[in-house]
């Protein structure tokens, strides 16, 4: 865990999150508002998902931008790297109330910075700090800011996304398009038709109910999707979570693509197209490994969190070092030519464009990728530091990676020992293409950690 986050009280890995009329009230966010003001002085570009808080929530960020002298540009409904697209080398920051995949009880505030990065753990505490103790750059009435009128900035972000594949990559392909009723649908499908897709939807119209399925795409909500997928004879499918910054795909025969299968596809794509780093989480399936090492491509491996993933990716290419691709094994992938943030509906057109090079159904794909049996487990105790010593003892002789719990990894299997940053739980994760050799590696795990759980 980094020190840093341990600070963190209202910040998580991706922003505020919490129950609204709870944790998230007009209140506190009119109070991030005023922080963000204060540190980040300028134009600063609003957006939201769907949700039916957004409205009340979005217009006291607003208030609290303006009343520290900041103007608004407010985007409306949209993405979240719809909004980061925009921010980026355009205005002074953003601000999207947005949480993500969590059901529609939740709402939350993710700061944007000005290269279009979400804002990093420093940040996030000075905003916590200027909370807490109140300490905002407040305007007399000369200054304070105003809502300047902008066309529609949302047509930006689906050009830029066409702008980075070839022109009518998808011409003749079918393809069917699941927003969940959350912020992608003024999006996907345009910029699926605007490659030459032709494009089926369901739930492709805004409502903060979530009346057809949870904004977390799984197996159950996405079953209509699959149906839709063999009905029509599409493609592929292509579901988001509430914010869109994520894509999850069903195949041409119906099957859910599990996401680390998913980010195995589409790394190895990228990283056929050019040598370099891929940057992932910790957490990541070895399989993207396994798919772009005869590219000559390496993996570096940070903590959990698609912010360090982007910032671990500025900073290689800041060293001069080649980086290809970047993401996490939740379908949440990121495009260095586009920007650096995970982005849903850059990686809808990036299948298009892998299935039309490859010239084969995404179910054969999908099925040709080596094996990988992952176990997971979730430990609910507050012993994470026992259990870490315990573990780091044990296996000293192996290969460590302390960069966010403890990582094994041997020739034939990995795990991962993790404690949440937020609650009281670990979580282990083992893969290996073998199941007897995974329960094996399981089993020692447990036996090491047993008195602890
Ligand atoms: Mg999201």
């Amino acid at each position: 865990m980094h020190m840093t986050e341990k600070k963190k009280q209202l910040f998580g890995t991706n922003g505020v999150r919490g129950i609204v009329g709870e944790l998230i009230t007009p209140e506190l966010v009119m109070k991030i508002g005023m922080a963000v003001g204060t540190m980040r002085p300028g134009t600063i570009a609003v957006g939201m998902d769907t949700r039916t808080s957004g409205p009340a929530l979005i217009n006291a960020m607003k208030a609290g931008l303006m009343a520290t002298g900041c103007d608004v540009i407010d985007c409306g409904i949209l993405p979240t790297p719809a909004l980061q697209y925009i921010v980026m080398n355009r205005y002074d920051a953003g601000v999207v109330i947005t949480a993500s995949h969590n059901p529609g009880a939740y709402n939350g505030v993710k700061v944007i910075e000005k290269d279009g990065t979400e804002m990093d753990d420093d940040g996030s505490i000075e905003i916590e700090e200027r909370v807490f103790s109140y300490n905002f750059d407040l305007k007399e009435w000369k200054d304070v800011g105003v809502v300047i009128p902008e066309g529609d900035l949302v047509q930006k972000y689906v050009k830029g996304v066409v702008s980075k594949v070839p022109t009518n990559i998808g011409e003749g392909m079918k393809v069917v398009i699941d927003p969940g009723c959350g912020a992608a649908y003024r999006t996907t499908a345009e910029i699926l038709q605007s490659i030459g897709c032709q494009v089926f939807t369901l739930n492709a119209y805004p409502d903060g109910n979530f009346p057809a399925r949870d904004p977390e795409p799984s197996v159950e909500g996405l079953a209509p999707l699959a149906d839709m997928v063999v009905g029509t004879g599409a493609a592929f499918g292509v579901a988001h979570d509430g914010d869109a910054d994520r894509a999850v795909f069903i195949d041409d025969k119906g099957r859910f693509v599990e996401e680390n299968k998913e980010f195995a596809l589409i790394a190895e794509y990228m990283c056929s197209q050019r040598k370099g780093i891929l940057v992932t989480p910790v957490s990541t399936s070895r399989l993207i490994e396994t798919v772009v090492s005869p590219y000559g491509c390496t993996v570096d491996y940070t903590a959990v969190g698609s912010i360090y993933v982007a910032r671990r990716m500025r900073a290689l290419l800041a060293e001069g070092k080649p980086v290809s691709f970047g993401g996490e094994g939740n379908g949440g992938l990121i495009y260095p030519d586009h920007q650096f943030c995970r982005d849903g509906g850059m990686t809808a057109a990036m299948m298009v464009t892998l299935l039309t090079s490859k010239k084969q159904p995404l179910s054969s794909l999908v099925d040709a990728l080596p094996p990988s049996i992952m176990l997971k487990h979730k430990f609910h105790t507050g012993n994470a530091e026992k259990i870490l010593a315990a573990v780091q003892e044990k296996f000293s002789s192996d290969s460590l990676n302390l960069v966010d719990g403890i990582r094994i990894d041997r020739k034939d299997a990995w795990a991962l020992i993790r404690p949440s940053g937020t609650e009281p739980l670990v979580r282990l994760y083992v893969e290996s293409p073998e199941q007897v050799t995974a329960k094996a590696f399981e089993q020692e795990i447990l036996s090491c950690i047993s008195s602890f759980i």
